[in-house]
């Protein structure tokens, strides 16, 4: 599946020339920058790193006249890598508007696809404002916004890209650069929020509305997990999310090897006797710590079970963006040869959580290697398919991140984890749309709703009649696939 990796992830990379062509260097270290080292053999015959909305429109022009697909990257942190795609046009868009510019009469901000979720961070405490970007610092714009969008206290007010974002600039297949808002292009505005990687334009600005700035406040706890205790621990977890207020609030949950970060183990092999921790990181955003302590205050009241699996438990105090980051670096853009698959469903609301939990376990507790974790948060995203793609309810997001470093384990990784979230598609409304895997569509399912997806399939073939973007044909075939399983009451 990958090649030897050439470089370290550089979220700042520089090239020489704007077009790189397939076998010269300067191609490859562009290819393979991505955050996970297991870069596929897939050899787009160009990338442009394009610097404005006319290079983009050069390569779009380029590509058509060539007759082949386009991929767009704007950080590279989809792991399967959609946007590299044999014999056609990749374009990078690291140097495209890579600046945040803010209005302070509209109170917007306004960035270009590649701007980091570290660098809008950056800029927002300049100014003393807030706005949801990502959670983890090397997260590109581009893909976090046309995928939706869980940012930072998503739960109350939904995906950044439903309530936060007012206009996109885009170049479309025919070369033009168009405005996308509420009252123009509307079409192409409800398609670009929530198609993710299937979307059919190249996102060139953003722009956002921003509020005044607050607190972030966290609580922490900390428990041993095992096959005996998982279902009273994650459930009393998951409960007490349920009955934490949404607004304001950022509830997640990790399960991973303690050893996972520990610079003594250097091997992809589980420790002798390892024992796996949950940990919930409880984060809120408010003005004083009596707010935040009423805020996360539900996970005050430990049942005996829950009681005596616990390890640590830390007192609800002040955390910074910058904090977190530092705790997230670990796990990405370390400068280590890491290499990593993310697989997710999105729970169907309707399954009780007992059932939910039976069937998602060995996803959660049977992780193939010590550095896979798996992550989970409440969404509490409620759709609305009249204003955008994203259309699946988000309650909770769950996902099993594999990691390793020891590329002879490949391909045979791949496969457990996408078995695990298989099984799982009965209890799941389907997936974020992130999650899609263009290389094997085992553990794909639906991305949004079946009429949603038909109202994007008309407007995708108005646009791009000539299939410059092909990666939507993969949510055909999941969707597909998961409607034929129900119709046989496989489901
Ligand atoms: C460590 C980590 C933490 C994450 N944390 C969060 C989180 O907190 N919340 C959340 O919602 N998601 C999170 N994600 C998921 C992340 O938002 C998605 O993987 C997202 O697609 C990344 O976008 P990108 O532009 O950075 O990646 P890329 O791989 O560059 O882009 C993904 C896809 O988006 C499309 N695309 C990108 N840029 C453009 C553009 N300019 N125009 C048109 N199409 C474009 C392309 O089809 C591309 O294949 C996380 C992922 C990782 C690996």
């Amino acid at each position: 599946m990958s090649t030897t990796q050439l470089a370290r992830y550089n979220t700042r990379a520089e090239y020489p020339a704007k077009v790189l062509i397939r076998g010269t260097p300067e191609y490859e270290r562009c290819r393979q920058n991505n955050p996970s080292a297991d870069t596929p053999s897939r050899f787009p015959q160009e990338i442009h790193v394009v610097k404005t909305p006319a290079d983009v429109s050069g390569a779009l022009k380029k590509a058509t006249e060539l007759g082949v697909h386009v991929g767009v990257r704007s950080s590279g942190h989809i792991f399967n890598l959609p946007n590299l795609i044999e014999g056609g046009i990749l374009i990078d868009t690291t140097n495209l508007n890579r600046q945040i510019e803010y209005d302070p009469i509209s109170g917007e901000i306004c960035f270009g696809p590649a701007c980091r979720v570290e660098e809008l961070a950056a800029k927002l405490k300049d100014i003393n404002r807030f706005f949801p970007h990502g959670h983890a610092p090397t997260v590109g714009s581009g893909g976090f916004l046309l995928a939706g969008g869980q940012g930072w206290f998503v739960r109350g007010w939904g995906a950044t890209n439903q309530t936060w974002i007012n206009k996109i600039e885009m170049v479309v297949p025919d070369g033009r650069t168009v405005i996308a808002s509420r009252t123009e292009n509307r079409d192409l505005f409800w398609a670009a929020r929530g198609s993710g990687l299937g979307f059919f334009g190249v996102v060139t600005r953003f722009w956002g509305r921003t509020i005044k700035s607050s607190l972030m406040w966290e609580r922490i706890l900390k428990f041993e997990i095992n096959s005996d205790s998982y279902m009273a621990l994650m459930s009393w977890a998951i409960e007490r999310g349920r009955d934490t207020p949404k607004y304001g609030t950022d509830l997640n949950l990790t399960i991973d090897y303690p050893e996972k970060y520990d610079p003594s183990y250097t091997t992809d092999t589980i420790p002798l006797n390892g024992k796996l921790h949950m940990t919930l990181n409880l984060l809120c955003y408010t003005d004083t710590i009596r707010e935040a302590r009423t805020l996360l205050g539900a996970y005050d009241k430990l049942t005996p079970e829950v009681q005596a699996a616990l390890l640590e438990m830390h007192p609800v105090q002040r955390r910074t963006v910058e904090q977190v980051f530092s705790r997230k670096r670990r796990f990405l853009g370390n400068d280590k040869q890491d290499r990593w698959q993310i697989n997710s469903i999105m729970n169907d609301p309707d399954v009780p959580l007992e059932r939910l939990l039976e069937v998602i376990k060995p996803a959660m507790l049977e992780l193939p290697t010590r550095t896979s974790s798996v992550f989970m948060c409440h969404c509490d995203i409620v759709p609305d398919e009249e204003d955008a793609a994203l259309s699946l309810p988000q309650d909770l997001y769950i996902s099993t991140i594999t990691g390793w470093t020891d590329p002879k384990l490949e391909p045979a990784i791949y496969q457990p984890m996408r078995d695990r979230y298989k099984r799982a598609f009965p209890v799941a409304v389907g997936m974020y749309v992130t999650e899609l895997d263009v290389n094997c569509d085992d553990a794909n399912t639906k991305v949004m709703s079946d009429t949603a997806l038909a109202k994007f399939l008309e407007i995708r073939e108005k646009w791009d009649p000539n299939e410059l973007f092909p990666n939507y044909k993969k949510f055909i075939m999941a969707h597909e696939k998961i409607n034929r399983l129900q119709n046989k009451a496989q489901l």
